[in-house]
């Protein structure tokens, strides 16, 4: 298959009309179209035509009971897909909505089972990018959209990154230039008395609890679960995000995670092993070692959050085998940066 690959203008979509008729047409005849949004790219289908959304698993290499959050571009959308809106998700949706946050709701008949994963809920999106707004606007429907990347491989945050991963096997890549959050949304299931964060976002627990008051986290957020323990998103029992090299998370005080770094480089280059640092701003000329990543100010998780998907590819294009990794706080948007990086490290964390 062709992949067609077309940009837009990401402030004034309207300038690219034939760019958009041409996706509608696309994702209307049951294809597969990739296009930005203020997370990640998202690989998007109708999310009320079955065979459209068994492609996405197909191009994704996805297992089939990963559900996928449906996109809508206003809130008039939502009432044909959900049974009911509890006061604390109407809250939620009027507050934060449009943006970087997914709400779980029952879902009614019109959702397929394909789209929700075999699950009686449906988890449900309205995103702030234009791009993806006018996008979806000219399809006429909603559109389920799981991250744009193979499953298992860092979220694709630029159009180049979907392109790597997905050429020839999706119809068509909307560039819309770069995922301004690049942290993939929050989920929030409201379902239940105590709302319940399954994934942690840019849209932060502080955020939600000044809102709708206190919420319980899944223990898959931030804790390696034990062998018969499901997480409540089933994807996060996946193995998400990794770089082809073997990542290590050093915790600990600024100075002792340098000299643990260092001598862990020293054992890498004896065994000539190729070593790299996801480092930050504050500490990038501190270690003995040619293969620096800088993922930005420890003191901007905003900008650490946007830089962490391009961090972990970049690890893959310089070819490393180890990479050893700074931890952050786990407040804010901490919660969500570890979460991921807690993933790619498949939960291998050395504290010092
Ligand atoms: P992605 O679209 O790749 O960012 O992944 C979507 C995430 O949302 C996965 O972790 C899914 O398991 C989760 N998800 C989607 N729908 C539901 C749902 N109905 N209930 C719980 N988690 C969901
Ligand atoms: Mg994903």
């Amino acid at each position: 298959m062709n992949t067609i690959i077309k940009k837009v203008d990401y402030i004034n979509p309207k300038n690219d009309e034939d760019v958009f008729l041409e996706a509608a047409s696309i994702i209307k005849n049951g294809g597969l179209v990739a296009f930005p949004t203020e997370t990640v790219y998202g690989l998007g289908a109708n999310a009320l035509d079955p065979i459209a959304v068994k492609k996405i698993y197909e191009a994704k290499g996805r297992p089939s009971d990963n559900p996928l959050i449906v996109h809508i571009s206003e809130i008039s959308q939502i009432y044909p897909l959900v049974k009911n809106i509890s006061k604390k998700a109407e809250k939620l949706m009027r507050v934060f909505w449009p943006g970087p946050i997914t709400i779980i709701f029952n879902k009614t008949d019109l959702i397929p089972s394909e789209t929700s994963g075999g699950l009686s809920t449906v988890a449900i999106r309205f995103p702030e990018n234009k791009t993806a707004r006018y996008f979806i606007k000219k399809a006429g429907f909603p559109i389920a959209a799981p991250s744009a990347n193979s499953s298992g491989r860092p979220s694709p945050t630029r159009a180049s990154h979907v392109k790597l991963d997905l050429n020839s096997k999706i119809d068509m890549i909307i560039d819309g230039g770069y995922s301004e959050f690049g942290l993939e949304s929050t989920i929030i299931d409201v379902s239940s008395d105590i709302p319940c964060l399954l994934r942690p976002g840019s849209v932060t627990k502080e955020m939600i609890e000044n809102t709708i008051g206190k919420i319980s986290v899944d223990k898959a957020v931030l804790e390696k679960l034990e062998n018969g323990e499901r997480p409540k998103a089933p994807g996060m029992k996946y193995t998400h995000y990794s770089p082809l090299a073997n990542v290590t998370i050093i915790n600990g005080e600024q100075e002792n995670v340098i000299s643990k770094i260092n001598s862990l480089i020293k054992e890498n280059i004896e065994k000539d092993l190729k070593v790299g640092v996801i480092a930050t701003e504050q500490t990038k000329g501190k270690y003995i070692c040619d293969n620096i990543i800088v993922i930005g100010d420890r003191n901007n998780l905003k900008e650490i959050a946007s830089n962490l998907f391009i961090s972990l590819r970049r690890c893959d294009n310089l070819g490393l085998s180890q990479v050893y990794a700074e931890a952050f706080n786990e407040t804010g948007i901490g919660m969500a940066i570890m979460n991921r990086l807690k993933k790619a490290a498949g939960y291998n964390i050395i504290n010092v």
